[in-house]
């Protein structure tokens, strides 16, 4: 059926009549399976207490075309008609809604990394962390499951260029990241995977902010090298194939 539709819309274009209504292709079946998980994973972020309203953004990648959250819209009033993309420019190529304005965060992953999905969230004790540190201390071996320790990038204003920069050098050698005084971002090669890298990223920050809050004692902090070694050995974690 979406096929289909494509096919219409390519019949169209082809005859020089771009369709005015909605700009841009209409999504292929993969597209539009891809558009119903990004949805899930978005309702998730509001119904785990990630984010509030319409805070963050979800991304998965289609081949060369990168589906993403709409600009402030409720995700629980998305439906399948919404189907937002770009291509990897930035540049829209389905629907007509505003696409995120952190854009040029969720571009600079795809550009430079093996990133399929993206989650950014304003989760409050990874929040809080990104205030306090330039790094989260090293009170967990799964910070291993996001490369390493997690950095913070410095502030930069959302939705900028300058920001997308400071989140890549942060990210070097991470699937991970905190903002400034702004939020999480994490990557994955599925969104489930990104969103549990969110979500292992905001307890780790839960973790460091209950154990540093005990009067008269610090926590104590793995090294570098066990983090790495927790790292690989979780390259083997869970059920074989
Ligand atoms: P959008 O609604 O434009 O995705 O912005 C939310 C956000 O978290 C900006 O940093
Ligand atoms: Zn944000």
């Amino acid at each position: 059926m979406a096929e289909q539709r494509h096919e219409q819309v390519d019949a169209r274009e082809r005859r020089g009549a771009p369709d005015r209504e909605r700009p841009g292709r209409h999504a292929v079946l993969e597209e539009a399976r891809a558009w119903e998980a990004l949805v899930t994973t978005a309702r998730r972020t509001v119904a785990d207490q990630l984010v509030v309203g319409t805070s963050g953004n979800v991304s998965v990648r289609v081949g060369d075309t990168v589906l993403v959250t709409p600009s402030g819209v409720p995700y629980d009033r998305l439906t399948p008609d919404d189907v937002t993309g770009v291509d990897l420019t930035g540049r829209q190529v389905l629907g007509t809604l505003r696409p995120t304005s952190e854009l040029p965060m969720h571009l600079a992953v795809y550009r430079t990394t093996d990133a399929e999905a993206i989650v950014h969230t304003h989760a409050v004790h990874a929040t809080a962390v990104s205030t306090l540190v330039t790094e989260l201390p090293r009170v967990h071996y799964m910070a291993g499951a996001l490369g390493g320790p997690v950095r913070v990038a410095p502030y930069a204003a959302y939705g900028t260029q300058e920001l997308a920069d400071h989140m890549l050098t942060a990210l070097a050698g991470r699937s991970g990241c905190l903002l400034r005084n702004h939020g999480t971002l994490t990557y994955g090669t599925t969104l489930d995977q990104a969103y549990d890298r969110t979500a292992q990223l905001e307890w780790m920050c839960r973790l460091w902010l209950t154990a540093a809050s005990v009067p008269g004692l610090e926590p104590s902090l793995l090294t570098e090298e066990q983090i790495a070694e927790a790292g690989e050995r979780l390259r083997g974690y869970g059920q074989r194939d």
